[in-house]
């Protein structure tokens, strides 16, 4: 046992060293939890997994960008139109499949019946509609000024909502509400680690989200225009596909920072956990029925649907990702996560690499299976809380919207909390009772957003098996040198 650990370990050095790290990372986090850091102190202290925040952050927009722009131009329309259809057709399956598992579950375990919690109703009624949240997505899908999309994403009205969740758990939000152009407030959600009375509002820990969705349309647009483009189009096309070998040997060189990064944001998050001994037995169980739904559903579910369309074993696959899911793990972002799980993809999977360009930029904006499982489990958690008897046609709207509010969510932490707003108001719930699970929720995050970057990648095996004959060169990803791991 020891002998094929050791053997593994060697031949998986930079996954061991990640595991590593976030081992360390917990441990390190639990025993400085005691000595009083101040927070300066603690500002200095998460300052290496900030770089690595940034590092991933800076390679999304390029990444992206490239990889649609140069993965569609080399691609004949139907073969296409045949991927594009099966993707989100199988991401749509896929996240409501989530759904039904989170339902399923919560009414059968039943975690908030019972009398150590109380509904906050904190007044203030809905402040989002479902409208309001499905034209916030589409109103995502086409900015209005590209260069303001990459560091904007929240566009609504869900100041309050935010100022209470500050206020009252823990200190994982802060809000910056700048007016904008037509005098509206637009709500940014940050992952800082100081209490909310500390905010932080210009330090180096602060920035705006980009909106991804609106990138990954347009980016797309211009890749199928340049490909019917002919040689006019090749000039960019060159570029793109320059810009994208760059992007992954800046990966490969960076991950080997990772390791000391991971050590220091898992860390960081470990000092300001609120103590779990306060949270209650009714979150105990919620927190237990959302991981046994993720568990359910990445670990018994999506195989089973790699294997039925693949005949490949789908673990085997799962194995190459374990660096991707690692990463998911120590920065709750899947569109972090993106640039490693891209290069799992290509180097350790063997994932056609047209296929993977794709599949995988898209499925980071709209596949979202672990949030739109925790929120369903949530919504329902909530209803029991307050004693409210959801009928059938209630649990069927929780399903769609929740499937609807994972599609609007971004890859960023705890952007699930934000969205299920509209699922909450979508059957008459409170939406202030957010701050209920708001104490637990940084640390579901990292499991759904495991979960959310493992159904991306096992997408893109699917798509990629179920079009090999569209895609004569399937497998090219194995040409690709493994960069050291
Ligand atoms: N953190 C998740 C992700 O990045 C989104 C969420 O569920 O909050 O995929």
């Amino acid at each position: 046992m020891w002998l094929a650990l050791r053997k593994f370990a060697k031949r998986n050095g930079l996954l061991t060293l990640s595991v590593a790290a976030v081992l360390s990372g917990c441990t390190l986090g639990f025993m400085l939890r005691g000595t009083q850091l101040s927070p300066q102190a603690k500002l200095y202290f998460s300052f290496p997994g900030e770089l690595l925040m940034r590092m991933l952050k800076m390679l999304i927009l390029p990444l992206i960008t490239s990889s649609l722009m140069s993965g569609l131009s080399s691609m004949e329309s139907r073969a296409c139109c045949r991927m594009g259809v099966l993707t989100v057709t199988y991401y749509l399956w896929t996240t409501f499949m989530a759904v039904v598992v989170g339902i399923v579950l919560v009414v059968i375990i039943k975690p908030g019946v019972g009398t150590d919690m109380e509904s906050n109703r904190l007044g203030g009624g809905p402040v989002m509609t479902s409208a309001d949240a499905l034209l916030d997505l589409i109103r995502n899908m086409v900015p209005s000024n590209l260069i303001e999309a990459t560091f904007q994403q929240y566009k609504t009205d869900l100041v309050p909502i935010l100022k209470v969740a500050a206020r009252t758990a823990t200190p994982n939000f802060v809000y910056v509400v700048p007016g904008d152009a037509e005098g509206k407030g637009r709500t940014v959600l940050l992952e800082l680690t100081p209490p909310p009375e500390v905010t932080y509002k210009t330090s180096p820990g602060s920035s705006q989200q980009m909106n991804v969705l609106g990138i990954v349309i347009f980016s797309a647009t211009m890749g199928l225009l340049l490909g019917r483009m002919g040689e006019r189009g090749a000039p960019l096309v060159n570029v793109c596909q320059c810009i994208n070998e760059c992007v992954m040997k800046i990966i490969n060189a960076a991950v080997w920072y990772f390791p000391f990064g991971i050590v220091f944001l898992v860390a960081g998050k470990i000092l300001d956990m609120q103590d779990p001994s306060t949270l209650g037995r009714k979150l105990g169980w919620y927190g237990v029925t959302v991981l046994a739904g993720l568990f359910v559903h990445g670990l018994v579910l999506l195989p089973l649907f790699y294997f039925l369309l693949t005949r490949k074993n789908p673990f085997t696959f799962i194995r190459g990702l374990l660096q991707a899911l690692v990463i998911a793990l120590a920065t709750s972002s899947s569109s972090a996560t993106l640039p490693i799980t891209m290069k799992c993809l290509l180097e350790k999977c063997h994932v056609d690499r047209q296929i993977a360009r794709f599949v995988l930029p898209v499925g980071a904006t709209i596949n979202m299976d672990g949030t739109a499982l925790y929120e369903a489990v949530a919504a329902i958690f909530i209803a029991q809380v307050n004693d409210y008897e959801l009928d059938f046609g209630q649990l069927v709207t929780i399903s769609i919207t929740a499937t609807a509010a994972s599609i609007g969510a971004a890859g960023i932490p705890q952007a699930g909390l934000v969205t299920m707003v509209i699922v909450l108001t979508s059957v008459g719930l409170p939406p202030d009772d957010i701050t209920l699970i708001v104490a637990i929720d940084w640390i579901l995050d990292r499991f759904r957003t495991m979960i959310n970057v493992l159904g991306d990648a096992l997408a893109a095996g699917i798509i990629a098996h179920l079009c090999r004959k569209d895609f004569p060169l399937s497998g090219e990803g194995k040409s690709v040198p493994s960069y050291g791991t």
